[in-house]
């Protein structure tokens, strides 16, 4: 038995079709994409720098919440809660939803200490 990818190949497609290939991300990541009028300009197939090499996006959760997620709880999101991401933005974005998840979270434990 193969491992399957997170999302499979053909909602992928789905997905980036849906976003006309080009990165989805509106400030989650937390660059405001000013010169893309509020949306990241990175195209798939593009380059972000003449170093890199193309750019590859990927089908995550359009919610940045839902990034923090455990692959398998994303793995199970459809084509409609799903955006494309490009790779600095989705990192960007899973690591600002992973620090507000667990300051939620110490949040909780804060507040079930004082009872
Ligand atoms: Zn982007
Ligand atoms: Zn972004």
């Amino acid at each position: 038995m193969t491992t399957t990818p997170v999302v499979p190949l053909p909602l992928w497609d789905l997905v980036i079709h849906l976003s006309d290939g080009r990165c989805q991300c509106t400030g989650a990541c937390g660059n405001k994409h000013a010169a893309g009028q509020g949306r990241c300009e990175h195209e798939n197939g593009g380059f972000i720098s003449k170093h890199a090499g193309p750019i590859r996006l990927l089908a995550a959760p359009k919610d940045p919440a839902d990034l923090a997620r455990p692959p398998h709880q994303q793995a199970k999101l459809s084509a409609c809660d799903l955006a494309a991401w490009c790779p600095p933005c989705h990192d960007n974005a899973r690591t600002r939803a992973q620090r507000e998840r667990r300051k939620a979270l110490a949040d909780l434990a804060a507040d079930d200490s004082l009872f």
